[in-house]
């Protein structure tokens, strides 16, 4: 298995970052892909992969990109930062970037500015995106259209769109990131409804840990912090949804993920 989504920067996890990662191995999780949400924690997450690079060779990757809560906040010369962290070999695509209407942290026109440069820099750099929206779908399509065909791959990170949406993404080759989201019987219920239309070479699975804990884990955890280890319950709930074996959803979403963000 293969973890395309972990904020393992994130502040909740210094306590026990390499003992996570143990039980990440432990569990069968092969690789993980650390979320960039910002040029200063992209910075970080391309040090936490040299960090480990002698304990866990080859086992951790990242990307280099600002969120769109943080469109407001951008330096004046962040995108020649982000061209400098995409040379890193440690990072794999442009991203986390897109789109949020939902909670309009940042204002949209800015957005949409920050947004659209990002997409047009993973061109310039023939790398794929990693890609975020919420509650913006015709505009995060908008920028995303002329470019359709002049990335690698843009993968739609925790999607939790509509049907005509998922559609619309796969009919553009798009791949979908599944979270813990599904494990939801209330939130999720819009997407347990829908997850059966993705065709397993468009699927990758992501805990986007620390945030969204499956609420199918038995025992309960104690704690709300995701991590990587419990991605086999994510699973675990696209193969009781969609009938395909375990087997088949791990091959899969594992050779997706290597293909997509070239991992060795
Ligand atoms: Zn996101």
């Amino acid at each position: 298995m293969i973890d395309v989504g972990v904020n393992l920067t994130n502040k909740r996890f210094d306590k026990d970052r390499f003992e996570l990662l143990q039980r990440a191995q432990q569990v069968g999780i092969a690789n993980i892909l650390i979320t960039g949400t910002n040029v200063k924690e992209s910075h970080e997450a391309v040090a936490l992969c040299q960090q480990y690079q002698q304990t866990l060779p080859n086992y951790l990757y990242s990307t280099a990109g600002v969120h769109p809560h943080d469109a407001d906040h951008v330096a004046p010369h962040y995108l020649e930062q982000l061209t400098e962290l995409a040379r890193q070999p440690f990072v794999k695509a442009i991203g986390e970037c897109g789109l949020d209407f939902n909670r309009n942290f940042s204002a949209p026109e800015q957005q949409k500015k920050v947004f659209s440069e990002q997409v047009s820099l993973a061109a310039n750099l023939a790398m794929p995106l990693f890609l975020h929206q919420r509650d913006a779908f015709e505009s995060w399509f908008d920028i995303l259209k002329p470019y359709l065909d002049k990335v690698p791959a843009m993968v739609s990170h925790c999607f939790t769109g509509s049907k005509t949406e998922l559609e619309q993404c796969l009919a553009s080759d798009m791949y979908i990131g599944i979270t813990g989201w599904l494990c939801d019987e209330h939130r999720g219920q819009a997407l347990r409804d829908i997850v059966a239309l993705i065709p397993l070479n468009r699927l990758l699975i992501e805990t986007d840990a620390p945030y969204l804990t499956p609420r199918t884990i038995r025992p309960k955890p104690k704690s709300s912090r995701n991590e990587p280890s419990y991605l086999p319950y994510i699973v675990q709930e696209i193969a009781s949804i969609t009938g395909h074996s375990l087997e088949d959803i791990i091959a899969h979403t594992s050779e997706n993920a290597r293909r997509v963000f070239a991992l060795c």
